[in-house]
């Protein structure tokens, strides 16, 4: 399945911080205290990162944005390009 953000539940606290803030609202609270939440619209992620930003456990892992294979593609020759 496509999964544009994926938890890490070991060290996640399930404080919503990223539901939040998703201006695409993608993610709703899971019922389960202290869980990850869910992502219910993945289709719609729009990759801007603000949930990565605002997430209070980002160093630990919690949250990583997974963009799809062409945007991972341009953003490195994107960066090849800024070398030369
Ligand atoms: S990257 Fe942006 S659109 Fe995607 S889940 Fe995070 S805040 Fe929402
Ligand atoms: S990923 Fe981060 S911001 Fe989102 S619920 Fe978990 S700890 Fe909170």
């Amino acid at each position: 399945m496509f999964r544009p953000i994926v938890f890490n539940e070991k060290a996640c606290t399930g404080c919503n911080k990223c539901v939040e803030v998703c201006l695409m609202d993608i993610m709703e609270r899971n019922p389960e205290k202290g869980k990850p939440p869910k992502v219910v619209y993945p289709d719609q992620c729009a990759y801007d990162g603000a949930c990565w930003l605002q997430c209070p456990c980002r160093d630990k892992g919690a949250i990583t944005i997974v963009p799809p294979l062409p945007m991972r593609v341009s953003i490195l020759r994107g960066k090849g390009r800024s070398k030369s």
